[in-house]
């Protein structure tokens, strides 16, 4: 069994030059998602000059990790939207999805692009009795605008269901591949790419912003931060306006593939979608999922998840994690940070339905930039008003972050830690060792750069885990997931 995303197994691609200049462009993206790849391709016709970093590879973020299903059926997103957003916005909502699921079909049928991509329908159901009226609102609502919806008890799965809905005209793909070809496309176009090239700041001057990696300087009249989490906005996301989720997922080999995907409309969450490739056939299904901040016994979420895999009689051949940002209110936020910085755009916030919304974000972000009209643009703007009433999880988010951000600085609270891993102090510091299968030694500064939170050992996926905002930090200490801009690499005599 591998611990990895399914799609990162065997991608043989050279990695791109990392900045070795300072460049001075129209437009900077940061981040090589499906959001910035998105921006990227749609504006590969126009005249700008546009470079994008990305501090890792593109394509190896939380796109990589995701089940990758292209879908507007989104567990209750249209019931929990109908309670707070007129009807006229909640259509708006689906028809950004709607459009985006168009978007992906056309770009993969006009550059040919082999991405395992396959048209599949969409299931939401439920076992839980409680939950089938909000279904049955959702469905009220999907069929109110036109939309076709099958009623039906049970899935075509293994699993307890008391209700289901059924949608067409959805479908699922290999995110990597597709991540992959945009960037061939985009790199042909003269869109300036550089790997390995973290930013580790953005800053206004005059009507410049001047976006500095460790050793050069980038500057830019328009800047595309399509980060995941955006790293320098304190306080503007955490914790009043979203949190972070987890979840775990497996992939299994299997003999037969259906052309469905499914999830429940509650949690604990499980998703189900198949994936073949030219050799293999596979069943990828999601069993559990938590605020980051709770429940963060890491192994034993991953136990959850491969004996819940066992019972429906297969084996998990690949097993990892992923965190996305849940927004307060059910809406992205997409496009300007604030009215005095018009030329500084952010998508994200997508509530685990990254694929379209990362997608719809790149055609908004991109129409903001060549001065398109976008007619989902203020329902997603990041400057939209704050309004208590519209913030459904907001009290539980505030207490969960206060009792992850003080409660994990408590010795006490170190019952995430594994027995391979042991902690000190020295001259002051919080250091921890993790001894290898080899029993080599790794050595790391315990504390995440970001905000201090205290970190917690992955033991499946050998990371270092920030609880308060998702940063990553591989057994030796590099920062692999923001929003942390610094590794924590133990460097004896030299703090
Ligand atoms: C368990 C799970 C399952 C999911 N399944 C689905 C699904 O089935 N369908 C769906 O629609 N969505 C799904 N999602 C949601 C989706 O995966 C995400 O919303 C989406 O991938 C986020 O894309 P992104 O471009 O914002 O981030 P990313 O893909 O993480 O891209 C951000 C990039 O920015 C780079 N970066 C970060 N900081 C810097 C910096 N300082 N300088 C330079 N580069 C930087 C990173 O290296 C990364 O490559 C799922 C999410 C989870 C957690």
């Amino acid at each position: 069994m591998e611990n990895k995303s399914i799609w990162l197994k065997n991608i043989d691609v050279k990695p791109l030059e990392p900045l070795k200049e300072n460049i001075n462009v129209d437009v900077l993206i940061i981040g090589g998602g499906i959001t910035g790849m998105s921006t990227a391709y749609n504006l590969k016709d126009s005249k700008l000059n546009i470079a994008l970093v990305d501090r890792d590879l593109i394509g190896h973020g939380v796109t990589s990790k995701s089940t990758a299903k292209i879908t507007y059926l989104q567990e209750l997103i249209y019931e929990k939207l109908l309670k707070t957003f007129s009807h006229r916005d909640v259509k708006l909502y689906l028809e950004s999805q709607i459009e985006a699921i168009m978007l992906i079909a056309k770009t993969i049928k006009e550059n040919k692009i082999k991405c395992n991509y396959q048209k599949t329908s969409s299931f939401v159901f439920t076992n839980d009795e409680k939950e089938v009226a909000k279904i049955k609102m959702q469905k009220n609502f999907l069929e109110s605008v036109g939309i076709k919806v099958k009623e039906t008890k049970n899935i075509p799965f293994n699993v307890k269901s008391k209700y289901a809905i059924e949608v067409s005209d959805t479908a699922v793909f290999n995110p990597v591949k597709y991540l992959l070809s945009l960037k061939e496309i985009c790199v042909k176009k003269g869109i300036k790419m550089y790997e390995d090239t973290k930013i580790i700041s953005i800053d206004k001057i005059r009507d410049k912003y001047i976006c500095l990696t460790n050793k050069n300087k980038i500057i830019a009249d328009k800047v595309v931060v399509a980060c995941h989490y955006p790293f320098f906005l304190f306080p503007f996301f955490m914790p009043i306006k979203a949190y972070m989720e987890q979840s775990y997922i497996s992939a299994s080999l299997i003999d037969e593939t259906k052309d469905f995907s499914a999830i429940t409309s509650n949690t604990p969450i499980k998703s189900i979608r198949y994936y073949s490739n030219a050799t293999k056939k596979y069943l990828i299904y999601l069993n559990g999922s938590h605020n980051l901040c709770n429940k963060n016994d890491i192994e034993k979420n991953f136990n959850i998840l491969k004996r819940a895999v066992k019972r429906l009689g297969y084996e998990p051949e690949y097993i990892w994690s992923n965190v996305d940002l849940i927004t307060s209110d059910n809406l992205p936020y997409i496009g300007s940070i604030s009215h005095n910085q018009p030329n500084l755009y952010i998508g994200t916030g997508y509530n685990t339905w990254g694929m379209t919304n990362g997608t719809i974000a790149g055609k908004i972000i991109s129409d903001l930039i060549l001065g398109n009209d976008n007619k989902y643009s203020t329902l997603f703007s990041p400057t939209r008003s704050f309004n208590l009433a519209k913030i459904t999880h907001f009290p539980l988010n505030l207490y969960s972050s206060a009792k992850s951000f003080i409660g994990n600085k408590l010795i006490k609270n170190k019952n995430w830690y594994h027995k391979n891993v042991i902690f000190k102090k020295v001259d002051g510091e919080n250091i921890a060792i993790y001894k290898d299968e080899n029993n080599k030694e790794h050595i790391v500064y315990n504390k995440c750069p970001h905000m201090k939170c205290s970190l917690i050992f992955n033991s499946i996926e050998k990371t270092w885990d920030c609880p308060c905002h998702s940063s990553r930090f591989d057994i030796d200490g590099k920062c692999i997931k923001g929003p942390s801009r610094y590794n924590i690499s133990y460097k004896k005599n030299n703090k």
